[in-house]
């Protein structure tokens, strides 16, 4: 096997030639030069619409938005099933939120780790009487089973929305034993790996899930770009209209199969087409590869952190179970503040706040939330060591 090198990867992200250490990545993150080509390819050469048009661009721009399907399809082991474009992870979610039909009494189980894209969706549904159960995580920040196995014998869920991986802990989440449990209980399970897809390779027939969504601009995409995978064609399309039929009569229609039924209106075609470069790009450094060198970084990180005074770090505490995601405190100095002083006196850029994840920080007891350092298949030994000695100092000074 070749030796990974990030620095081989960098020359691959024109942005990074501006001595910037970007370690954001959890949020979004960059593109490589082939996922620009792609877009400026399709601007340059081939934009139209695509469809039922039969001029030659329409061809190539359906042919290769289609094609951009199957790429992501293979890229997650998911070709049996429906893989549908979306704009990120949150409207993915809240497809399938509004497009499941609910019966009062239904139950939804989410848990305390979640983002509040895979919340506030579920919530809304209370609307139809449906239920909210929340599980809650050890002191290891690893997801109590038992109170999992407990509500599903209540025999009321439909459904189970797990996220895959924590943007703030970076934790991962046991996805095929939770998937053994719905299966046993009937219910649906839908698997939120915005954070996991990044970061490790993600096959949807291991994992056993129904649903997986997840955002393109997080795994080298454009932004405003992401994927709802279905295992079949288990809900309703929630946005009606051109494009997603396959027949329209004076009082109804024959919704058209596959994606299509899914995406109506004209889709985000360049940034569909440039997705599918993206998963080329990553199948081609390989999804282990990353993990492998991200699991090391994480590492370093960890241990580095823990070892600075003054910082206290809230991350995975087992290295076969978390991705490159790390949240610290420096104690004294508010969040927001580090954050902005690793930019100011050091070009690191991190995240600060509450991540999206309120519940989460009201249960950490971290009203103010947390500095995060997210880490990319670029992300350097070199930048983690920066990282460390830019806290060192920030936590000495304070
Ligand atoms: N879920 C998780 C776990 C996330 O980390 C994020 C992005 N921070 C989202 C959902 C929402 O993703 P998007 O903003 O692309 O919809």
């Amino acid at each position: 096997e070749i030796e990974f090198n990030p620095d081989e990867i960098r020359r691959d992200f024109p942005i990074l030639d501006d001595d910037i250490i970007y370690l954001d990545n959890a949020a979004t993150t960059f593109s490589p030069e082939t996922v620009v080509e792609a877009l400026v390819e399709f601007e340059h050469h081939y934009r139209a619409n695509v469809g039922r048009g039969v001029h030659r661009l329409t061809q190539i721009a359906t042919q290769r938005y289609w094609h951009a399907h199957e790429k992501v399809a293979r890229f997650i082991g998911g070709g049996e099933g429906i893989t549908v474009f979306t704009k990120n992870t949150t409207e993915a979610i809240n497809m399938v939120a509004q497009g499941l039909s609910w019966r009062p009494g239904d139950r939804v189980v989410t848990t305390i780790l979640e983002h509040h894209s895979n919340l506030l969706p579920w919530r809304a549904l209370a609307k139809h009487g449906v239920e909210i159960d929340l599980i809650g995580i050890d002191a290891d920040y690893a997801l109590d089973l038992n109170a999992l196995e407990e509500v599903l014998s209540g025999g009321s869920v439909r459904l189970v929305a797990v996220t895959h991986a924590s943007n703030v802990l970076g934790v991962t989440t046991p996805v095929p034993e939770i998937a053994r449990l719905c299966r046993e209980h009937g219910a649906l399970l839908l698997v939120d790996a915005a954070q996991s897809l990044p970061h490790m390779p993600v096959d949807v027939s291991s994992l056993d899930c129904d649903f997986l969504c997840f955002s393109g601009h997080k795994i080298f995409g454009p932004t405003g770009t992401g994927v709802l995978w279905m295992r079949e064609a288990l809900i309703e399309p929630p946005v009606l209209g051109g494009g997603m039929v396959a027949s329209v009569t004076s009082d109804g229609y024959v919704p058209a199969e596959g994606y299509l039924r899914y995406e109506a209106g004209t889709p985000n075609i360049g940034g569909g087409i440039a997705l599918g470069a993206a998963v080329d790009y990553l199948s081609a450094i390989g999804m282990d590869r990353i993990h492998r060198h991200e699991e090391r970084l994480t590492a370093r990180l960890i241990e580095g952190l823990s070892a600075t005074e003054g910082v206290r770090v809230y991350a995975g505490k087992r290295p076969d179970a978390r991705i490159g995601v790390v949240s610290f405190i420096i104690d004294g100095v508010h969040p927001q503040e580090a954050a902005q002083m690793l930019d100011e006196e050091a070009d690191i850029m991190v995240r600060s706040g509450h991540h999206c994840c309120q519940p989460l920080m009201d249960y950490l007891g971290l009203p103010e939330g947390t500095v995060r350092a997210s880490l990319a298949a670029f992300t350097t030994e070199q930048e983690i060591d920066l990282l460390i000695a830019a806290v060192d100092e920030i936590s000495r000074g304070r």
